[in-house]
């Protein structure tokens, strides 16, 4: 029911296969509540969706039998896959919901949804330790009860265990026990309204090192700004009931974050809502119309967004996306950094070789590419001494470049050193590593004498060589 089509950094584009049809991740499901109409869920398909989100526990309270009757599909008058959110948000919204797990789940099988969800609890973040343990416990005995209902939808566990990652890590075990087709990260949505996104990010990834490889949903989070971040950190499917919240408080999405309509001078968008009318004659109109053309276009954005992401995993150069994306705000650079700590689950998915390597700032660094480079000077033979230049105006058997460090000449023209584009004054940083990497290199050749000329701006970097090292300056300017 799922197969990976095409992979960069942890993010993939993805096919989905459900009873009514597939789903290509990464995929943005808005949600409809039918008592609400804001936008027709039949016009959906206009901005881009691929599948729809509703409410089990809203339809199973005010239309149930007409639900069960026609068929979800026919009940909303789509014809696209639809995933069921059990009601856990109403949980969490208006304290404990009357309705069992078993009836909820029940009634999303009758009513033919295609993704079922058990009725989780979504614990909150920096909730009270034990109440996390505790309610998780409950989530995962329902989840078993949802797998012996479930027999022909999909079915999505959520992940649950508030901020505390073990709690995450033992839930994404637990989960997989049970056996999900999809896994849900669930409770962010507070962390995403406060800019939380460190805390969001480490989540993913500790979710990601134990579910690695089957679809993962992240709840509740319907803002362009934070999609290429998810994306690249392994999430498939994100469910926006954002869209229409936003935009009744007349708040304007972007994928730098969020704007209040009243202070838009001029739209920074080429939707047909922003290029059709300008924010005063938007601010202008009645309440409703104008909430209406907000919500058009924050759904416009987000979907241009996702389809971004997915040309640029496509043509592999994602990295360089997500490092643009996250400059739009510190808390997402912050969130994004957090890969260090998860090297390796990074390096397992990202492809060995891609056309450029384009340097955008530090967190380039991070990229496996180098790494792997490193890996890979360790395999070649030098001789008993060896000539190293940061100057390809000299010949050598090795150059010193920024990022990389040493790059033996047979590594020159190919992937990623010998395609890497960085600027001439490139942070302190690339230097650092640089040379952390050329010491590494002269360690595991003791033997190997390593003569390294170099231009007056590497000295400051060039600490602590290892003994088989000689260092010449190279005459010029700084
Ligand atoms: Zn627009």
């Amino acid at each position: 029911m799922f197969e990976i089509l095409d992979k960069d950094v942890m993010g993939r584009i993805c096919r989905i296969e459900t009873r009514y049809g597939k789903i290509e991740t990464p995929a943005l499901l808005p949600v409809i509540n039918p008592n609400i109409p804001f936008i027709d869920a039949k016009d959906m398909m206009n901005f881009g969706a691929e599948a729809l989100m509703t409410n089990a526990y809203i339809l199973y309270r005010t239309a149930k039998d007409d639900v069960i009757e026609k068929g979800v599909h026919r009940f909303l008058g789509v014809d696209l896959p639809i995933m069921m959110d059990s009601g856990a948000y109403q949980t969490m919204v208006y304290g404990d919901v009357e309705i069992s797990n078993k009836e909820i789940v029940e009634f999303q099988v009758l009513a033919k949804s295609d993704i079922v969800v058990p009725l989780d609890i979504p614990t909150p973040p920096d909730a009270d330790k034990n109440l996390a343990e505790k309610e998780l416990k409950i989530t995962l005995e329902r989840e078993l009860e949802a797998k012996s209902i479930v027999k022909d939808q999909l079915l999505t566990l959520p992940i649950q265990g508030s901020t505390y990652l073990d709690l995450r890590r033992m839930a994404a075990i637990e989960a997989k026990k049970i056996g999900g087709d999809i896994y849900a990260i669930g409770a962010v949505v507070p962390l995403l309204d406060t800019y939380r996104f460190s805390d969001i990010a480490k989540i993913i990834l500790e979710v990601r090192s134990v579910i690695r490889v089957e679809p993962l949903h992240l709840f509740g989070c319907g803002h362009p700004m934070i999609f290429a971040m998810a994306v690249a950190l392994g999430c498939d499917l994100f469910d926006s009931a954002a869209y229409a919240l936003y935009a009744r408080d007349d708040r304007y999405m972007t994928v730098y974050g969020t704007k209040k309509l009243s202070e838009i001078h001029y739209f920074p968008c080429e939707c047909p809502v922003c290029v059709k009318f300008s924010p005063k004659e938007m601010m202008e109109m009645e309440k409703d119309e104008r909430a209406k053309l907000v919500a058009e276009h924050n759904l416009y954005v987000s979907f241009s967004e996702i389809r971004k992401i997915k040309q640029a995993i496509k043509e592999g150069s994602f990295f360089e996306f997500v490092e643009k994306r996250i400059r739009s705000h510190p808390q997402l650079l912050s969130g994004w950094r957090k890969i260090k700590d998860h090297w390796k689950i990074l390096e397992e998915s990202d492809p060995r070789v891609k056309k450029r390597f384009l340097y955008c700032g530090i967190e380039s660094i991070y990229r496996p590419a180098i790494k792997r480079h490193v890996e890979a000077m360790k395999n070649v033979e030098f001789p008993e001494v060896v000539k190293v230049s940061t100057n390809f105006g000299i010949l050598a058997e090795i150059y010193l470049k920024p990022v990389f460090g040493p790059v033996a000449i047979e590594l020159l023209e190919s992937y990623p050193a010998g395609h890497a584009e960085i600027p001439e004054d490139v942070e302190d940083e690339a230097y650092l590593v640089a040379v952390e990497n050329l010491k590494e290199l002269m360690k595991i050749n003791k033997k190997t004498k390593f003569i390294i000329y170099v231009d007056k701006k590497w000295i400051d970097y060039l600490k602590d060589l290892p003994e088989n090292g000689e260092i010449h300056v190279l005459p010029g300017e700084t």
